[in-house]
């Protein structure tokens, strides 16, 4: 199957209201090309360094998301194209986000990462750093970041009823969130959830953003 066959096949099954994060770590300029040309927007990083080379290089009205673990030294490298960072983890990161935004002039959007995954190498924060983070944000009026809702990673396992009560769990804690933080704002609306293996049960569970790798480009070979 080619890369356009996959996307169609993907985008057949999705639902209107959920975003297509096409991820393309580790592939070329075009590989991305050939997923562009049959009208995909959105592509999801997860190294700055390899955001930053294909972001000159691609088409500028594909929107970038970063997904990988952020440096808060690295931010101000995508801060001027950024479309949404995936994965806010800490207080520093809100600082340096809205301070870089600021200083070109626009507004980042980004999401929370939590932790709800069974395994210690998943990052992202627990649920009780999770409400200090919202409490700063709140007491603080930041102009140039936003948070719009929070991004999960389920557990890798076969175990399909697992992930699903992790991706409640994540569903839970964003209604909850809403609730007590954001009821006014129609732009906290966002729950980044589901890849390759579980996009279908994220979908189930409320997901209004899948970040697809492998399904679109197949499987990644690392040769560092
Ligand atoms: C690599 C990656 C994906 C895509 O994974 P696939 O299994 O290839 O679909 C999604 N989200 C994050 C955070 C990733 O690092």
């Amino acid at each position: 199957m080619t890369i356009k066959e996959n996307l169609q096949k993907i985008k057949q099954e999705l639902p209107a209201n959920v975003t297509l994060v096409a991820v393309s770590k580790t592939k070329t300029i075009d590989e991305i090309m050939e997923a562009y040309d049959t009208g995909q927007s959105d592509f999801g990083e997860n190294y700055v360094q390899e955001l930053r080379n294909k972001q000159s290089l691609a088409p500028k009205d594909i929107k970038w998301h970063f997904i990988g673990t952020l440096q808060t030294k690295q931010i101000k490298y995508i801060a001027p194209f950024v479309h949404m960072i995936h994965s806010v983890t800490s207080i520093r990161h809100i600082e340096e986000i809205d301070k870089r935004a600021k200083q070109n002039n626009r507004i980042i959007p980004v999401l929370i990462e939590l932790h709800i995954a069974n395994e210690i190498t998943k990052s992202g924060v627990d649920d009780s750093e999770l409400f200090e983070l919202l409490e700063y944000y709140n007491n603080n009026n930041f102009t140039n970041i936003e948070i719009q809702g929070l991004m999960g990673m389920a557990t890798f396992t076969d175990d399909k009823e697992q992930i699903r009560q992790e991706f409640k769990h994540l569903k839970k804690t964003f209604d909850l969130l809403k609730e007590k933080y954001f009821n006014d704002n129609v732009n906290f609306k966002h729950l980044s959830m589901g890849m390759s293996s579980d996009y279908m049960i994220a979908i189930e569970e409320g997901s209004t953003i899948v970040r697809i790798g492998t399904l679109i480009f197949g499987e990644r070979k690392y040769n560092k």
